[in-house]
This record gives C-alpha cells, sequence and structure tokens, in this order.
C-alpha cells in the first residue's frame, strides 16, 4: 500500500476540502479525510481540521511539525488553543486516525489535545470541569501509557485507586517522570506531537498487525492522522451528535439520533444522548443537509455535527453501504421521486436479497443462538416449532395449537398432512430439487434439506454432542440453512409499498414472462397476489397427496379393466373439483396443466399396512422397480394405463365448461405432456386428449380452445425439439430432470452425498439443481430452442423447474431467449426482479 502512494512530502498539512484538488486520493487521506473532502466538496459546513496525510505522518511526531498544523488551524478557525473564547468555551484539539481501507482497531480518538499544562483551567462551570477531567484523562492515559511507556498496570491502577478522573491527573503526571521515558508534555504542540506518537505505536504494535492479518488486511496498512478544533462549553445552546437520515425500521426518510452537550467522546454514536428531536431546530438544520448527501451519494447517510450559536458544522460522514432491505429501497424510490435517478436504475440497485428480506420471516439474531446443524437453505424464511419426526406426530402436535418443525430423514407425497400442518420443513437427506424442497417452496413454508450431520436416533435429532428431544423447540433459517437450539426471535414480513413500486417498475423493464408453478386454488391466488401472469406449471400428480393418494394407486393397481374405470371416473370427478378450483384462481391467465408425472414408488403402498388385498401384494412386487426415477413416471405411466390422461383432462375439460359458464371467465388451456423423449408418445397422447376435448364439446356444446405441449426433460427431448415441435404448440425446460439426466446426478442425492466435496475440490462452483449449468445444461437448451424454432418460430418456449426462480439462471434463460419463467408463488418476486436485471444486462452486452 505505501509503495504505491503517491509522494506528497510537498504537501504537508492538507485543511479539510483542499485535498482532492491537490490531487490526493484515499491511499493518502485515508477514509476519514474522504468523509470530510466530500463534505466540504458538497459546500456543506464542515469544521475547522486538517489532515496529515500518510507519507507525512511519521514526521508529525516532531513537535515542530505539530507546531505547523496547530498554526494552520488557529488562522483557518481564527481561535488560538487552549485558551477561552469570550463566550466562556474552551478551545482544544482532537486528534483521529484513519486508514485507506475501513478497518477494525484503530486506534481511539485522542479528545481532548491540548490542554495547556495538562490541567483542568481553574473556575470553569463544574459540569464542564468534570467532562474535561474525563475526557483529559483518556488522552493522557493513552499518551502515557503508549508514548512515554509508562507500564500498562501502573496506568490501570490510578483509575482503581481514584474515583474522580480529575483526581488521577497529577498522579499520572508524577507516574510519567519516574516510571516513563520522559515528562508528560505541557504544551499544545508537545502533546499533539505525543498524541501522534501513542497512535502509531498502537497501529505498529505487533497486536495489531495481527489483527490486520485476520481481516484480510495488510499488516503494514498506514494511517493518516486528522486534527480538528474543539471547543468545549457549558452552553445548553451548545453541543454535538449525530444524525442518521433515515429511520432504520421503516426506511422513510426521517432524521433522527442524538445529541450531548460537553466533550465529544471517541465512540460517541454508542453514549446515551437527549433525542435530536429535542434539539430546537435539530431536525430542520439537519434535513436539507441529510436529503443532499443522499442525493449525492445515493446512500443513506450518518453525520456527526457541532452546533452552537454559529450554526451547524458537520465533523464525519458515514454512508451506510449495506443498509437493510428496508431502508435500502425506500432510499432509491425516494431517489426517483425526486428526479436525482429514474425507474430502471432504482431496479438496477435492487437486489434479490432485498426482496427475500421484505417478504418472509426473517430471524432476529442475538448473536448467542446455539447452532444445531447447518443444512442446504431450501426455502426462504424463518420458523420456531416443537420437533415432530413424523407427518403423523406433526398433525397431532399442530393439533394441540403448537407450532411444529417437521424433521425426517427425507419427505414422500404420503407426508403432505405434516408438511401442511408445519411452520417448517427440515430433511437429513435431498437437495434443493428434492420433494421436501420443491413442496415447501410451492407452501411457502421455510425448508432446509440435506442437513447430512444431523441423525435421527432414539426419537431424537443429534448432530454432534448436541441433542435435541421430540416436542422441543428449534429455529430454522432457510435463508442460511441453518438450524437452531431452542427459540429465535422471528420478525414477520411487513408491507412494503416501496418494494411494491420497484417490482412494478421491474415489470416495464422485463422481457421474460413470470408464471408460477402453483398445483391448486390457495396456491395460485399467492402467485397471482405476487404478480405472476399465469400458471406455469401445475404439477397434477400433487393434487393426490396425502389422503387422495389412494385416487392414483387404484389406477395403478386395478386387477381388471372394471376396477380400472371406476378408479379413472373417480379420478376425473377428483380432477373436476381440482381443476375448478384453480381455474377460478387464473381468471383469464394462461395455466399450464401438467398431466400426471408419479414416480411410481411415491404412490405405491409403503408398507404391509397400506395394502388392500393379496391382489394388490402380487401387483406390487410386479411393479418394484430398482430406479423408480428412470423408470415409469410421466408419459410412459399414461401410455401403460391409457385410461390415465383422457381421465385428467375429462376433469379439465368440464372444470373449463364449468367457470365459463357460471364465472363468464376463460382461462388459456395448456396441456403438457411430461418426460417424452420419443416423438411419438407425444403423438399418442395428443390424440388420445383431442378425442376427449371433442367428446367434451359435443356434450356440452362449448368448444374448449386448448394447447399442446411437452416438457423438454430428457437429453433425447432437447435433441429432437425439432420433431417435437411439430406436434407442440409450445415447449417447457424442466430443468429438475433434464439436470439430472444430463449429468447422471440423482436429483435426490447428490446435493448431500457429494456437493460439499465436490465444491471444495472446484468441481463444481455451484449446485447444478439451484443454478443452471451454462456449460451443459443450458447449451443443450440452447440447441433445443434453436432447431424448435426452426420448425414452428412461433412457439411458445420456457422453463419450470426450480431454476425458473434463481437469478443467475433467469440471466441464462434470457440469454437463450426463452419467452417466460415459472416458479413457486413465494420466489415470483425475486424472479420478477431477476428477469429486469437480466433484460438489462442483455442489453448493455
Ligand atoms: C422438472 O423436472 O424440472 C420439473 C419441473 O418436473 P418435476 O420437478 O415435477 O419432475
Ligand atoms: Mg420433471
Amino acid at each position: 500500500m505505501t509503495e504505491r502512494t503517491a509522494p506528497v512530502d510537498d504537501v504537508g498539512l492538507v485543511p479539510f476540502g483542499m485535498g482532492l484538488e491537490r490531487g490526493l486520493d484515499e491511499r493518502s487521506l485515508c477514509t476519514r479525510g474522504i468523509e470530510l473532502e466530500t463534505l466540504a466538496g458538497l459546500g456543506l459546513p464542515v469544521g475547522a481540521g486538517l489532515t496529515v496525510p500518510v507519507p507525512n505522518v511519521p514526521g508529525f511526531t516532531s513537535p515542530d511539525r505539530a507546531k505547523a498544523a496547530i498554526r494552520l488551524l488557529e488562522s483557518m478557525s481564527g481561535r488560538t488553543v487552549g485558551t477561552m473564547t469570550e463566550a466562556g468555551g474552551l478551545v482544544l484539539l482532537r486528534l483521529s486516525a484513519s486508514a485507506p481501507v475501513e478497518a477494525a482497531g484503530l486506534p481511539a480518538d485522542l479528545v481532548c489535545v491540548g490542554l495547556r499544562g495538562a490541567q483542568v483551567p481553574e473556575g470553569i462551570p463544574v459540569r464542564m470541569a468534570a467532562d474535561l477531567a474525563l475526557a483529559f484523562w483518556s488522552t493522557a492515559s493513552t499518551i502515557a501509557e503508549h508514548s512515554l511507556e509508562v507500564p500498562a498496570d501502573d496506568v490501570a491502577t490510578l483509575e482503581l485507586d481514584f474515583a474522580n478522573p480529575a483526581d488521577r491527573i497529577a498522579p499520572l503526571l508524577a507516574m510519567c517522570e519516574e516510571k516513563g521515558t520522559g515528562a508528560f508534555p505541557l504544551k499544545a504542540s508537545q502533546q499533539v506531537a505525543a498524541g501522534a506518537a501513542a497512535m502509531l505505536a498502537r497501529w505498529n504494535s505487533p497486536r495489531a498487525a495481527r489483527a490486520r492479518r485476520k481481516q484480510n488486511l495488510a499488516p503494514d496498512l498506514p494511517i493518516a492522522l486528522h486534527l480538528e478544533t474543539v471547543v468545549v462549553t457549558d452552553h445548553d445552546d451548545e453541543g454535538h451528535g449525530h444524525a442518521y437520515s433515515r429511520d432504520l425500521e421503516t426506511g422513510q426518510f426521517a432524521p433522527n439520533g442524538a445529541f450531548r452537550h460537553g466533550v465529544r467522546q471517541s465512540g460517541e454514536r454508542h453514549a446515551i444522548g437527549h433525542p435530536l428531536s429535542k434539539l430546537p431546530e435539530g431536525v430542520e438544520m439537519l434535513t436539507g443537509v441529510l436529503a443532499e448527501l443522499e442525493g449525492r451519494l445515493g446512500t443513506p447517510v450518518i453525520v456527526d455535527f457541532e452546533y452552537g450559536p454559529h450554526g451547524l458544522s458537520l465533523v464525519g460522514l458515514e454512508q451506510m453501504l449495506r443498509p437493510s432491505a428496508r431502508v435500502a429501497t425506500a432510499l432509491v424510490v425516494d431517489l426517483v421521486t425526486r428526479g436525482i435517478t429514474d425507474e430502471v436504475h432504482a431496479v438496477e440497485a435492487t437486489r434479490p436479497e432485498h426482496v427475500l428480506e421484505l417478504l418472509h420471516p426473517q430471524p432476529k439474531l442475538t448473536g448467542n443462538e446455539i447452532t444445531l446443524v447447518t443444512g442446504l437453505g431450501a426455502s426462504p424464511g424463518a420458523a420456531v416449532g416443537a420437533v415432530a419426526l413424523s407427518s403423523e406426530d406433526a398433525v397431532s402436535l399442530a393439533e394441540t395449537g403448537a407450532p411444529v418443525i417437521l424433521a425426517m430423514a427425507e419427505t414422500t407425497p404420503g407426508d403432505l398432512p405434516g408438511m401442511m400442518a408445519a411452520q417448517g420443513i427440515l430433511t437429513i437427506n435431498g437437495g434443493s430439487a428434492s420433494h421436501a424442497a420443491v413442496v415447501a417452496r410451492g407452501m411457502g413454508r421455510p425448508a432446509i434439506c440435506g442437513a447430512s450431520n444431523l441423525r435421527i436416533v432414539d426419537g431424537a435429532l443429534v448432530a454432534g454432542d448436541v441433542t435435541v428431544q421430540a416436542g422441543d423447540t428449534i429455529s430454522i433459517d432457510g435463508a442460511t440453512g441453518t438450524v437452531y437450539v431452542g427459540a429465535v426471535r422471528i420478525e414477520p414480513p411487513k408491507p412494503s409499498p416501496s418494494l411494491t413500486t420497484l417490482l412494478g417498475w421491474a415489470d416495464d423493464v422485463r422481457r421474460l414472462g413470470v408464471r408460477a408453478n402453483a398445483d391448486n386454488g390457495p396456491d395460485a391466488d399467492v402467485a397471482m397476489d405476487n404478480g405472476a401472469e399465469g400458471i406455469g406449471l401445475c404439477r397434477t400428480e400433487h393434487q393426490f397427496l396425502g389422503d387422495r393418494l389412494p385416487l392414483v394407486r387404484r389406477v395403478i393397481l386395478s386387477h381388471d379393466s372394471d376396477a380400472e374405470e371406476a378408479a379413472l371416473a373417480a379420478l376425473a370427478d377428483a380432477q373436476r373439483e381440482d381443476f375448478r378450483e384453480l381455474l377460478l384462481a387464473v381468471g383469464d391467465k394462461p395455466v399450464t396443466v401438467r398431466l400426471l408425472d408419479a414416480p411410481m414408488h411415491e404412490f405405491l403402498p409403503s408398507s404391509a399396512e397400506e395394502v388392500e388385498d393379496a391382489h394388490q401384494a402380487r401387483m406390487l412386487e410386479q411393479l418394484h422397480e430398482e430406479n423408480p426415477m428412470l423408470g415409469v413416471r410421466g408419459v410412459r405411466l399414461a401410455l401403460l394405463h391409457e385410461g390415465l390422461y383422457p381421465a385428467q383432462v375429462h376433469g379439465l375439460f368440464n372444470a373449463w365448461v364449468d367457470v365459463v359458464t357460471s364465472e363468464g371467465i376463460h382461462p388459456e388451456l395448456e396441456v403438457m405432456i411430461p418426460l417424452v423423449s420419443i416423438p411419438d408418445e407425444l403423438v399418442m397422447t395428443l390424440r388420445l386428449i383431442r378425442r376427449v376435448n371433442q367428446e367434451v364439446a359435443t356434450k356440452t356444446g362449448v368448444q374448449i380452445p386448448f394447447k399442446i405441449g411437452t416438457m423438454i426433460e430428457t437429453p433425447r427431448a432437447a435433441l429432437l425439439a425439432d420433431r417435437l415441435a411439430q406436434w407442440a404448440e409450445f415447449l417447457s425446460f424442466g430443468t429438475n430432470d433434464l439436470t439430472q439426466l444430463t449429468y447422471g446426478f440423482s436429483r435426490d442425492d447428490v446435493e448431500r452425498r457429494m456437493l460439499g466435496t465436490y465444491l471444495e475440490k472446484g468441481l463444481l462452483t455451484a449446485s447444478p439443481f439451484a443454478e443452471l449449468d451454462d456449460a451443459g445444461v443450458a447449451a443443450l437448451m440452447g440447441i433445443a430452442v434453436e432447431r424448435a424454432r426452426g420448425v414452428r418460430p412461433d412457439i411458445k418456449i420456457g422453463i419450470c423447474g426450480e431454476h425458473g426462480g434463481d437469478p443467475s439462471s433467469i440471466a441464462i434463460c434470457e440469454t437463450l431467449g426463452l419467452d417466460y419463467v415459472s416458479c413457486s408463488p413465494s420466489r415470483i418476486p425475486v424472479a420478477r426482479l431477476a428477469a429486469a436485471h437480466a433484460a438489462m444486462a442483455a442489453a448493455h452486452a
């Protein structure tokens, strides 16, 4: 750092506000020098002060240089250091240090330098004398210990021996003569020079250098010094304070802070004072200053100020570079309203993390929490509840009114009742595309998956040597994946008008459509409230979870055609109800209904008690698959049970007629076929569906317009997209399966078993199930898009895998030229913002 600093020996001492014009930057003026430059550069009132730039600091330990600095300050302020003003104030100095970058461990300010004869003047008001003595003690003891090398223990003894700081000063002076390297300096210039030496000694100590190394800072990071005039008075109309531009709770522009009389101490902002609102005209004085600073700097700010009969002067500035989401969004909307920035830049400045922070419950941590385990943050939000280790326990515990966290090795469709009863979900296995993750995101519940250091032993959760019994309370943070022992305070989300405004602006910028993955009316309602433009994926198998599971099971396990027909009729009736509810929520918007994609094992009895008869037991044996995710799933099951999809669309088309005739709405129906890899799979099902469409139209006398499309979930489907597009009117990338099949990674296991090691070894930089793989999976998607559009240029193409809600994946979808992304209802706001960012990036490319 030092080598790169421009030589400034000829510059010497730099009054606040004159450094930039002399060609100096943060490398020599350091952070505080730049703060003051900024304030002065904006024409705001700044106190009299100067910076000793980095290269001049070593020479500043000489009293001659310090004397020159004091003379300069005296001519700038018109005041003589160490003397009383006419109004009864004492003129003193304050010495502080800063580094070229933010750094912890800077030496504390010397707040009271230049006290002549090292004595509090006689005859000054009692309150002022006490304040001065306390401030001077902290300055003098630092000089004694770090410049005159008086042993720290001896200095500390004085604090124990004399409660009153005024009584410690004489013994300290004697101690310097006796145990230090020389007499305590009595002149202002000597005190400044010794103070500078003390600060340098502290900053250059081996301990401080070690601390810097820990912060990844250079151990030889230099410092600049800053010297300012201060006037200490006892007047009630003079004092100092600090002011925030924004209310940190609401985010609104509302100058607030505190003020005090007496000496401005080091670490002042933590000191208790009177609220700023009690300072006559305090808020009025600062409103213009703070608004000006926010407008110029584009960040919320905190200023340190002094006030008196002469008015206001600013002595410090802090830009809040990482404000909370509420503050950041309120600020940027205000800047647009003031004409300082425009909507596009405001959207650009808003981060997906801001959206998550504003829309989901957040844990309020104290730092004293005990972490049980960390997993994959699979669905954002936070929850507290009693541990339930099974779906049944979750339901019965919830019935007692207790909040519940369902903790299991993994979840399956049969666990839906427990998942619905729980406030949050925790699984040991599975990753971001696992059943628990997908369902939790769909329901908007927080979830952590793949907490692989957790075990379930004898009805308890065990991680290392910590055990949490079933029924004990835990807290989960689905954003970070952290599980805490006991209850953590959770802050519910509050409405954010600024975010609503920003998302509206994002909608004006984005090209990609944003739809929702929603399986029922309530989820679709949430999706529409969050701004979805339609449903991009209704997973119909999710309509048969929990106690409706037998409806599908009976179709799969029926022993003769009569039984199968009866089972299919029951299924069609149930579907008509389901779809009516869904279509009502959708209104006139598009809705993509994906026909059943049941990995068969999830729908078959998993224990002997669930088997209804000997026939089912026999069938079960026959249907067993070693690898169900590659087995009779999706369209394959429909071709083995040819009545299945017709029964579903029978329900769908009738439901459409119902809502059209009863409500006058016209949802745009899109029927989607899953897991196609052979074009004829699509052709055969399409024929079945068209036949039912005609039948319902004939029976009801109502034509039912619909589009038919297919998912692209297998590499083969991607490569044959041109042939599929001859039949399909739309395509939707199912990137959960496409990722699974492109890598050959099991979507349910890989994040738990391998991801950590692969990340450590640098083989992967993120889970490909969470962030779309640009090099492989997206390349296949690119081929599919090109081939499909070659056959049918206006074919609508979207994505409905979990990647549809992930900002980096959305950016890839923009580049690929997709028409829309579809994601869980709770991720819609993030997707709207990310789609806008992606459009802006594409425009700049
Ligand atoms: C997919 O595979 O990406 C998809 C959306 O389907 P599912 O997750 O239901 O398999
Ligand atoms: Mg799939």
